[in-house]
């Protein structure tokens, strides 16, 4: 099935100048960009995206590493594309992520790490609501 996830990359990446690779990453693999925009998260932005982690001991820290610097985010298409993108930013533990993935070759730690894709299409409807307006 064609799908559309939400995928941004994460001010650490955007801040060492890993867009333009992250960006050819996607292209490589057949995603296709239907939106994208570059933006800086505010606290009430990060509440309203990461609405289901509020109140998790790592929240407060993952508040300020999102309104830390600029966000890129994409509007991705393709075949498989939740399931698809999930594999290739790779695990949210750096000891798990495998070589190759976004995660493993950008991410700088368990918050800063680089990439963010919608677990399932429920969630990209929203975030994709959330970034892009409806
Ligand atoms: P994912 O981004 O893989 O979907 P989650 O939805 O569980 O992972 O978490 C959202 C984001 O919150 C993560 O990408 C990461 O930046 C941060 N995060 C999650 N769990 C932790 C943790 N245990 N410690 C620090 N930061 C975390
Ligand atoms: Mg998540």
């Amino acid at each position: 099935m064609i799908e559309q996830s939400l995928f941004l990359i994460k001010p650490n990446a955007v801040m060492r100048g890993h867009v333009g690779q992250i960006i050819t990453m996607l292209e490589d693999q057949g995603f296709a960009i239907v939106k994208m925009k570059l933006f800086r998260f505010d606290e009430e932005l990060a509440r309203i995206f990461y609405a289901e982690h509020i109140g998790k001991e790592f929240y407060p820290r993952l508040q300020r590493f999102m309104c830390s610097g600029n966000t890129v985010a994409l509007l991705l298409e393709r075949e498989n594309a939740i399931k698809v993108l999930r594999e290739l930013i790779g695990d949210l533990s750096p000891e798990k992520r495998k070589p190759g993935t976004i995660r493993a070759l950008y991410g700088d730690g368990v918050t800063e790490n680089g990439a963010h894709a919608s677990d399932s299409l429920e969630s990209a409807k929203r975030e994709t609501e959330v970034i892009f307006g409806a």
